[in-house]
């Protein structure tokens, strides 16, 4: 094992490595604190060259290595939780190149996703992948954990926004397709097999990425309504009145605005009457006519039809922000509040409502007191579908965990949704899988692990659950 640690810290060159415990700590330990894990040795290559001469030392020996980006993931999946070797991305953080015309940008895996949206922005143009985490979260885990985020209404999530990729494969050797290309048509799709694969294929070392021109106009509008039904049809109506311009549109609950009014410092409750609903929409698009009065104009006819009770467009950005910040903090919110049961689910757009009233109804009956915290992104289909414990009931709420969520994700699957609409699967709900996915499904996933790493090097026993013994 020495010998083989000494090869690895040779091939990751100078200051390519850490050995020291109080240097590593901060990478095993997922911020949620639901996942904790253990290596003796952080390995921190500058270059892919570096990358593929650590991979094949670990294929040869049969070393187990846990890929991790910004460490924001929220599965485990970049946790190495038996000890094996941890390979951060971190230090491969430049822009290698911006093609403005061809509106495209190529960054290595460690470059944060702010970093490319400023980059972006320099030339005008926008990467619209736009999360909570952007300051720390990294390219490289966008790709592996295929991010969704509050854009994806417009623009589709991380999948849909990679035109290249250079992937380091299991044995070392690279895949080189890093091209900036829109159009490929040159049989299977490889890349699209290691986006979503949290680092189980193979490692994205770099990736070229599709860019957008910078919208001419943003409105940002926070909307009271009465009930999901209605923020369903007023769904509808508002991307019809605007042309599909919606690049946002998040529903909240009320119950969830109150923890971020109880425990975020600088937030007020946005709108004299509370309401049980709020949604909040983004739209953005060309130079020509106001867009504030287009939107303006269609939330007054939408408040005729008692879509909304209360609408506020943002007059400035400050007060843009302020609106985004209360929807980007509820994650903070639900932690200071206590023990919080998570799912992030995906149903049918227009179930929405359904499950919302079916899932809600039967985990408050089945289990008194729960608190139900629901928001997320409504037009994905894609609700963060949470329970906080009931006050003082840490304790007995988190020893009913798995029953929760079975509870919620068996009514997702009657409504033929998925139970991880953009978070992954990783160590969290790998052993789910069985249950919602079909076998067929499952061992199409065995047989690529078993072609790309056929030895189990790679973030070993992530996101394939292991064939069941019976
Ligand atoms: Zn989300």
């Amino acid at each position: 094992m020495h010998e083989t640690f000494d090869r690895l810290k040779q091939a990751a060159g100078p200051g390519g490595f850490s050995d020291d415990a109080a240097e590593i700590a901060p990478y095993l330990e997922e911020w949620r604190g639901r996942s904790r894990g253990q290596t003796k040795l952080l390995l921190k290559p500058a270059t892919t060259e570096q990358v593929s001469a650590i991979l094949a030392i670990c294929h040869e020996t049969g070393t187990p290595i846990v890929p991790q980006g910004g460490n924001t993931g929220l599965v485990g999946a970049q946790i190495p939780l038996h000890g094996e070797v941890l390979l951060s991305l971190k230090r491969m953080n430049r822009i290698r190149a911006v093609d403005a015309p061809g509106m495209t940008l190529t960054a290595e895996a460690g470059v944060t996703l702010k970093q490319s949206q400023d980059a972006a922005s320099a030339e005008r143009l926008l990467f619209p992948l736009s999360l909570g985490s952007e300051g720390s979260c990294t390219i490289g885990g966008n790709i592996s954990s295929n991010a969704g985020g509050n854009h994806v209404l417009r623009y589709g999530m991380m999948r849909a926004l990679v035109l290249g990729l250079e992937v380091v494969l299991a044995d070392g050797r690279v895949l080189p397709m890093l091209k900036s290309l829109h159009k490929d048509n040159t049989g299977y799709d490889l890349k699209q097999l290691f986006i979503g694969a949290e680092g189980t294929l193979g490692i994205v070392t770099a990736a070229s990425l599709r860019l957008f021109p910078h919208p001419a106009q943003m409105v940002t509008a926070l909307t009271a309504v009465p009930s999901p039904e209605a923020a369903l049809t007023l769904l509808g109506h508002m991307q019809a009145r605007t042309g599909g311009l919606l690049s946002s549109f998040e529903l909240v609950s009320r119950p969830t605005l109150e923890m971020v009014l109880r425990h975020i410092p600088n937030t007020r409750d946005p709108m004299e009457t509370p309401s049980p609903w709020y949604v909040l929409m983004e739209i953005s698009g060309g130079a020509g006519a106001s867009l504030e009065a287009l939107t303006q104009s269609a939330l007054e006819e939408a408040a005729g039809e008692e879509l909304l009770t209360d609408a506020v467009v943002a007059q400035n950005q400050a007060q843009a922000r302020s609106f985004w910040h209360m929807r980007e903090t509820i994650s903070e919110a639900e932690k200071r509040e206590g023990v919080s049961i998570k799912h992030d689910i995906s149903v049918p757009v227009a179930s929405i409502p359904a499950f919302i009233a079916e899932a809600t109804g039967v985990v408050v009956k089945k289990f008194s007191g729960a608190r139900p915290i629901c928001f997320g992104h409504m037009g994905d289909g894609n609700l963060h579908f949470n329970f906080s414990a009931p006050a003082g009931q840490d304790a007995a709420f988190s020893a009913q965990w798995d029953e929760v969520q079975l509870t919620v994700h068996d009514i997702v699957k009657a409504y033929s949704g998925s139970i991880s609409a953009e978070h992954g699967i990783g160590q969290m709900k790998r052993d789910l899988l069985p249950r919602y996915k079909s076998s067929e499904e499952l061992d199409a996933m065995r047989a690529l692990k078993h072609a790309f790493d056929p030895k189990n090097i790679l973030n070993p026993g992530k996101t394939v659950p292991a064939v069941r013994k019976l």
